[in-house]
């Protein structure tokens, strides 16, 4: 009869909404002829409840180009279902300090003033902050300060409560650590994907808010299969490790680079032109055209390596997903115009007007 009693909630939700969602995800399981595994479920459930309006555009993208597929929900699955690695790996941690706070509370309940705002946080803290990374940094935060207060008001308690405060602050440091680790990838030391994702949400809204510029270049390094069955897997990850801090070191101001997958990165390029993004883009294509490889233990040379480049300008009203589609179209074309080349979406941004340097240089060679 659970249907029949709107007011029964599930984890916030109202039952008979929820039963909605789940009638919802499993139609839609069956029609993109999906099996349904619990981790497709719960992307189409979130769909549904419309919980994630990033994953929301990323399907609705999927969904109209046609390519929603098993990789596709495993990709949304992991970029924006399943907790976070470092929630997991905290929150057993958090449920001992709560019990070492519980029980230093309890001692201290007859100073009165203070222990109902320091229940609060703790409230806070087991009432489901664990799964969003602000609530929880905001309680971790509380709970220092309280902490803190009562170290300050109970003589007796005070050597007891600060080795609380002294957890608390450690378990922030690791809450950090953790959520660096969580946005960065592991090989490059670049931001991950994850990353990316976030910051691109930020600097979109934020280049609509102040009517300015945002451009995304795609960068793909041309022929890197052949590195790796040539020289091996490790010869290719530090090539990548290279190529990463190559592009970093001569990123312009503002701009950030990420790890977009395999050997593929992003940069975002805020206020620029469509010219000056396409300068941007010359420039790292040619700082790591420029540099030399060669094998430390044999000398030998890896050949020059290049990147094709994928160059789009967002426009006002494109979401996310257009904008990383249209720079892919671009890079899809540098590939095919024959690679270690810069594509931008619109054919007249193709050819840069030309720099005053190399307008001076051009004029020396005619003159
Ligand atoms: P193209 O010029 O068309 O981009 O050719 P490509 O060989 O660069 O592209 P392709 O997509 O065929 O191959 C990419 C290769 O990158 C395949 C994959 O094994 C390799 N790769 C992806 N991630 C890593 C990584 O972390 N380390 C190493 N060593 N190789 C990786
Ligand atoms: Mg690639
Ligand atoms: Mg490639």
């Amino acid at each position: 009869m659970a249907a029949t009693q709107p007011e029964t909630q599930t984890s916030g939700m109202p039952m008979v909404q929820a039963m909605a969602h789940a009638r919802a995800a499993f139609a839609s399981l069956q029609g993109h002829a999906l099996p349904p595994l619990p981790a497709y479920y719960a992307v189409w459930f979130e769909h549904h409840a419309g919980t994630r309006p990033e994953m929301r555009l990323a399907l609705e993208a999927a969904i109209a180009a046609g390519r929603v597929d098993e990789a596709l929900m495993r990709e949304l699955s992991s970029r924006f279902v399943e907790p976070l690695p470092e929630f997991t790996a905290l929150s057993a941690a958090l449920a001992r300090l709560g019990g070492t706070l519980r029980e230093a509370m309890g001692a201290v309940a007859s100073h009165g003033a203070g222990t109902a705002a320091f229940g609060d946080a703790l409230e806070e803290l087991s009432a489901g902050a664990m799964q969003d990374p602000q609530r929880l940094r905001a309680a971790l935060s509380r709970l220092a300060e309280d902490a803190r207060e009562m170290t300050r008001r109970s003589k007796d308690m005070g050597s007891r409560l600060a080795n609380s405060t002294r957890e608390i602050e450690l378990l922030r440091g690791e809450l950090e650590d953790a959520r660096r680790e969580a946005h960065t990838d592991a090989l490059t030391g670049l931001p991950n994907r994850r990353a990316l994702d976030q910051r691109m949400l930020g600097m979109t809204a934020d280049a609509v808010a102040n009517g300015e510029k945002l451009a995304l270049l795609l960068i793909d390094i041309d022929h890197f299969k052949t590195v790796n069955d040539r020289f091996g897997h490790p010869v290719g990850d530090a090539l990548l490790r290279r190529t990463a801090s190559t592009i970093k070191a001569a990123l312009p101001e503002g701009a950030m680079a990420a790890r977009f997958g395999g050997e593929e990165f992003a940069v975002l390029l805020p206020r620029l032109s469509a010219a000056g993004a396409f300068e941007e883009a010359e420039k790292l294509r040619l700082a790591v055209a420029g540099q030399s490889f060669s094998m430390r233990s044999t000398g030998a040379r890896l050949g020059p390596i290049t990147v094709s480049l994928g160059l789009a300008m967002h426009e006002p009203e494109q979401d996310v997903a257009k904008l990383v589609e249209t720079a892919d179209a671009a890079l899809y074309r540098a590939k095919q115009e024959g690679r270690n080349r810069t594509c931008t979406s619109q054919a007249e941004h193709l050819a840069p007007p030309p720099t005053p340097r190399v307008a001076a240089k051009a004029a020396k060679v005619w003159s």
